[in-house]
């Protein structure tokens, strides 16, 4: 490794730079992955929050909703969906941000645990749900839990590092 502060070169493990006295900080081994999860949950967030848009614009236009209606109970049904997917990206989007910022924080790790295991447990609970319902599998559903898997990977790897300090 090599000194942040003088640039000298060290041996890997050392705590402090033996020229310059400079602090050695390790990178948390779950850093690249919850930064890359963290980057695609901000995108898929912010997507689903314009594409959310973009079908309400289309309705509106298509179909001349009239707002009047919206607080009647059929309107409410109709958008409840929608809500579901406004708040689910909301929370995508709160995830990614803290993913990146504490990608490299052993500290927060539990926290980010905590955050994939939210997303994670009622996507696995839907997963069953839906395959008995339907009797089929739903190919979709499993590769959705895939970027939150990674980030519990990332968090579970960070938490490790911080219990061996
Ligand atoms: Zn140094």
């Amino acid at each position: 490794m090599i000194c942040p502060k003088c640039r000298k070169k060290l041996n890997n493990g050392l705590k402090f730079c033996t020229q310059c006295g400079e602090k050695m900080k390790k990178a948390a081994p779950g850093k690249r992955l919850l930064k890359v999860a963290g980057i695609l949950f901000i995108i898929i967030g912010i997507a689903g929050i314009i594409l959310y848009i973009i079908n309400i614009i289309d309705i509106v236009n298509n179909y001349n909703v009239d707002f009047s209606l919206l607080l009647s109970s059929d309107m409410i049904i109709f958008f409840i969906p929608g809500v579901i997917i406004i708040i689910i990206s909301i929370f995508y989007i709160f995830m990614g941000f803290s993913g990146v910022k504490f990608c490299n924080n052993t500290e927060k790790a539990k926290l980010l645990k905590c955050f994939a295991l939210i997303l994670i447990i009622p996507s696995i609970a839907l997963l069953i749900f839906s395959s008995i319902i339907t009797k089929t599998f739903s190919w979709i559903s499993l590769f959705i839990l895939i970027l939150p898997m990674c980030f519990l990977v990332g968090a579970q790897m960070n938490l490790k590092a911080k219990g061996a300090k």
